[in-house]
């Protein structure tokens, strides 16, 4: 999977890639999914959600050039799967889940595998996790109409944030924002995505 389907679609930091090798994928998918767990493809995961295709994952990794003293926060735990692949990288992963389920379930799959560097929380990570601010890296895997300025206040100077930008029901365009030493924020497009949307907790 690694090999032809992310590094030949031209994913190239090799550190990524090993965390790709590493994370067992098969661990964050349902026992009648197992099978595809290798095939470049989304997967349902329960209560209408997925986890995310592989090569997303290595690409939004890559460019979050993550650093083994970051610590990160992702929006949208999921399966748990994009936080093992960071938890591999980098120092700490907080992740924010909406779904309790769906918390539940990937605290126990990165317990199980042995990740003691994930903190996964169940609540609407629009308001990120001030407790735990500023961070490195600021990854969301579900889509927000507009970038949550909480997110981008708990950046920190020098941090990436990447995110897919969108309107609901609709390609998205992955995003990278970047907030130099001096706090001024720069954004760009780079690639059309598809995610699921970002919940409120309202809805
Ligand atoms: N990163 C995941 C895939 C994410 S799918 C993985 O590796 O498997 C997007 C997830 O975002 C879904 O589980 C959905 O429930 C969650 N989500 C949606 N809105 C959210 C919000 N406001 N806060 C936290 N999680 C949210």
């Amino acid at each position: 999977m690694v090999t032809r389907q992310i590094a030949d679609r031209g994913v190239r930091d090799q550190r990524v890639l090993s965390a790709m090798r590493k994370v067992p994928r098969h661990e964050f998918v349902p026992a009648a999914e197992r099978r595809h767990a290798y095939r470049d493809t989304p997967l349902p995961i329960g209560d209408g959600q997925t986890i995310s295709q592989p090569y997303i994952v290595a690409l939004m990794t890559e460019l979050a050039r993550p650093d083994p003293s970051d610590r990160v926060l992702e929006i949208g735990t999921g399966s748990g799967y994009q936080a093992a692949v960071l938890a591999e990288l980098v120092q700490h992963v907080y992740t924010i889940e909406i779904e309790p389920v769906l918390a539940q379930r990937a605290k126990q799959a990165l317990d199980r595998i042995g990740y003691r560097n994930v903190t996964v929380r169940a609540g609407d990570g629009y308001a990120g996790w001030p407790e735990h601010a500023p961070f490195d890296i600021v990854i969301v895997t579900a889509a927000p109409d507009h970038i949550p300025q909480p997110l981008i206040d708990q950046l920190k100077a020098g941090g990436r944030m990447v995110v897919p930008v969108g309107p609901i029901a609709s390609t998205q365009q992955l995003r990278v924002l970047e907030k130099d030493t001096t706090g001024k924020v720069s954004s760009s497009v780079v690639a059309p995505v598809r995610f699921v949307p970002l919940r409120r907790n309202s809805d």
